[in-house]
Formats: C-alpha cells, structure tokens, sequence
C-alpha cells in the first residue's frame, strides 16, 4: 500500500479523529475522471488552504481503479486499493467505466458491497443562477438515503435458459406453488431489517444533526409488501425505539398537535413511490430527508437532480461505518475524456461533502459559495452554457479556477 506524508484519519468510540494534515485517498478515475479530478482538487486545495489559512492540509494518496489500475497491475481493483480506502477510512474518487464481462458486475457495485458502503448519500439542492426544468427549483433542497447493497441490485439473477433459472422456477413451481412461466429470468429482490435499519438510523442522525424536520420513508409497499412495505414498518419501528422523543408521525401531528410541527420535532412519514415523483414536483418544499430502498432510490434521486439542473453539478457519497467514499454521480462521459471540457462541479461538491464530513465546513461552505458565485457570474462549462443566454464558456479547469478565484 503506498503512503502520504500525513496522518491517517481514525475512528474511535463512534467519532473521527481527523487531524490538520489527513492523508487521503483519491482515484483519478477513467474518462473525464482525471480531469474532473484535477479540477476538483485544486479547488479542495485552495478552499482548505484560505479557511484555515495552511494551519491544515489534506495529504492525498493516489490509489488506483479501472482502466489506470488495469495497464500497471492487470486488474481492475487491486486489493491494495480497497485495503488502502477502509485503512484509511475516507477517500474521494472519479467515474470508473464498468468492463465488458469479467468477474463482476461494476466495479462501482464491488466497492460499494466490500466496504459495505450501505448508504449512498444524496443531497440534491439549488444553486443559483443554474437553469432548470421547473418553475421553482428553489424550493429543493432534499437528501436522498438510499440503500446501497440490497434490493435487485445484489447481483442475484439468473439468465433465461440457463440450468440454474430452470433449478429456480422448478423449485418455486413445484415447492413454492408458483406459477412462472419456463421461458423467464429471474432476479432476487432481498430487503433485511437490518440493512434498513441502519440505513433509517444514519438518516434521522442526519437529520437531526442538520436540523432537517422531516424524514420520509419511499417505497412501493403496496405491492411488493415484504420487502417494500416491510421496509417501511422496520423504519417506523427503527424511528419508535431509537428516536421516540424527537420523532412523530403524521398521525401524531393531527392528533396530538394540531398539524403544526413543534420546532424540537421531526416529522416522520412514508410515500408511495409513484405518489412521491408527483410530490418532488408539486411540494418539494414539504420533503428533506427520504430513505428509499435501492431501485427506487436510484430513480428517485436522478430525478431530483434533473430537477436543479443535472448530473454535472450532482454531489454524491457512499457511506458506511465508519468507511466513507465520495465520488462524483455521473459516469465516465468518454466522448469528452482528455478534452478539458466537462462539468467538475459534481466531484467539487462531493469533495465538500467530505470537508463536511471530517468537520472542515468552513472549507465546504466556501465552495459551495465560489461554485455558486461562478455561475451567477455565468462563468460556466458547455453543459450549462448552452441552456444560459450570454453566458461565457469555460474548460473544466478554467472553471475550477473561477471557483477558487470566488473563495470566501
Ligand atoms: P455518463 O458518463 O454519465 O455520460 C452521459 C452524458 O451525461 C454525457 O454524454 C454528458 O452529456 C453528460 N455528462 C456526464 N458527466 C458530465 C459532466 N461532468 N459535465 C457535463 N455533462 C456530463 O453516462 P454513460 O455514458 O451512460 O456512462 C459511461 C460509463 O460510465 C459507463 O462505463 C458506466 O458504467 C460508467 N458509470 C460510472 C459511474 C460511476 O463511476 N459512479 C456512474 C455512472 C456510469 P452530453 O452528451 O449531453 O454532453
């Protein structure tokens, strides 16, 4: 495993410790990745440096992933890397192109479930100046939990006319009294109480350390009752046993409260997935926190993004405990690779995402700031500039450096 000259960043009695010089994996990543990436740390760079004026520094260490990974080691996920970013606990990373076949699904995926990243964090906000879709993009401002290692995203499928599918449906038609039709696949859907579990405690910790007063959980529970909707009831149940004194259900806010959320509460209530893309578009005001199973999430979350002006400028991380990796939303974006050109504004938010996760929001607010200052200015990269009247056109450096120019 390679080093920095820095010190790691531990975990002791449920806290970080993070000290001033935190060594920090990155993975440049494939495509765009490593010009994203120089763009993103530049701006980390400089927001850190201002905010702290050099009493901190963030020490980076280049670990490798994807096609970089395959031409100096012939795979594409060294061991060492997924050593080096649970030993080091939080890390920050590019797009990774998913090989053709090969012995996993997504190198994405693999990461997620070896470090048991289990919630993939989402907070989806408007920034000024940024053109959207709807009337009032404003009015966003939600963080999407989701489930990261369950659901149909577990990699549990087999292919139609495989011997392994006729195994299956044999055994659910002749044992089970299903009536499947031979010529099918099949995919597994597992949702456990545990996963959900943790998944709703880290967003109501969430949410009552941002003093967000409504956590919502998003499922289709209607129809798919024992995982869907048992997703919902373990997350009432999670919120009644840990959480009674500051939770209460909508139920609650009529009966005992007169529909008026007293201030020290958080209002704790669940959606119908379909009824819950209406509400993002008609009341997105009433949400701001959702725990959503996998698929659901994964749908749900793109279209909030779509809903403050797209992937370009979408924040992620992939959180467990106590490994934490951030990454940009988008993908690898090949037709652009090597050309300066695209949006870094994605992989500069999830890297202040992480300043806010090792406590450096002073750094983080000062990007998020710049970022917004740059696009008011309509200092923007060709995604944004050709849905904006007279903005000027930047590189995806050009624009990292009118962000760091913006620091305050
Ligand atoms: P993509 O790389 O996200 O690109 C699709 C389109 O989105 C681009 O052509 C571009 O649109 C726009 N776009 C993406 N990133 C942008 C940015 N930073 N700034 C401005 N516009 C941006 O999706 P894809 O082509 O479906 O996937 C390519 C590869 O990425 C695949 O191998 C996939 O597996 C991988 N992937 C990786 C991740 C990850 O590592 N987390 C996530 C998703 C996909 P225009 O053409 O309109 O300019």
């Amino acid at each position: 495993m390679g080093s920095a000259n820095g010190t790691r960043i531990i975990f002791k009695d449920g806290k970080l410790i993070v000290p001033d010089d935190p060594i920090i994996p990155f993975i440049g990543g494939d495509g765009v990745g490593p010009d994203i990436w120089r763009a993103a740390k530049a701006v980390i760079d400089a927001a850190v440096g201002k905010a702290y004026q050099g009493l901190r520094q963030i020490k980076w260490l280049e670990v490798y992933a994807g096609s970089r990974a395959y031409s100096l080691f012939n795979t594409y996920l060294p061991e060492d890397t997924i050593d080096a970013l649970r030993y080091y606990i939080v890390s920050i990373k590019g797009p990774l192109t998913t090989p053709v076949g090969g012995g996993f699904r997504s190198l994405n995926v693999t990461l997620r479930q070896r470090l048991d990243l289990f919630a993939c964090i989402r907070p989806v906000r408007y920034y000024r100046g940024i053109p959207s879709p709807v009337k009032k993009p404003e009015l966003v401002d939600i963080t999407v939990f989701r489930e990261n290692t369950e659901d149909v995203y577990a990699g549990i499928e087999w292919p139609q006319g495989s011997d392994d599918v006729g195994k299956v449906i044999k055994f659910l038609n002749d044992e089970m009294g299903t009536n499947i039709k031979v010529d099918s696949g099949i995919g597994i859907k597992p949702i456990s109480k545990s996963s959900t579990k943790r998944l709703v405690r880290m967003a109501m910790e969430y949410a009552i350390k941002n003093s967000k007063n409504t956590l919502t959980l998003v499922h289709k529970g209607n129809i798919m009752k024992f995982t869907e909707g048992a997703f919902r009831d373990w997350g009432y149940e999670l919120v009644k046993d840990e959480f009674r004194d500051i939770a209460i259900t909508e139920h609650e806010l009529i009966e005992k409260f007169d529909s008026k959320l007293p201030e020290d509460k958080i209002l704790v209530n669940d959606r119908i997935a379909d009824s819950m893309f209406q509400q993002i578009l008609l009341r997105p005001s009433e949400y701001k926190v959702l725990a959503v199973p996998n698929l659901i999430g994964d749908f749900i979350s793109d279209a909030l993004v779509a809903q403050v002006g797209g992937l370009g400028i979408a924040p992620g991380a992939n959180i467990g405990i106590p490994t934490a990796v951030f990454e940009a939303t988008h993908g690898t974006a090949p037709k652009y690779a090597g050309q300066d050109k695209v949006n870094p504004g994605s992989l500069i938010l999830s890297g202040a995402m992480m300043l806010d996760y090792i406590g450096w929001d002073r750094a983080a607010d000062m990007i998020r700031h710049g970022l917004e200052k740059a696009i008011m200015d309509k200092l923007v990269t060709y995604d944004l500039e050709r849905q904006m009247e007279s903005a000027t056109l930047l590189s995806c450096s050009e624009f990292g450096q009118a962000i760091v120019d913006r620091l305050e």
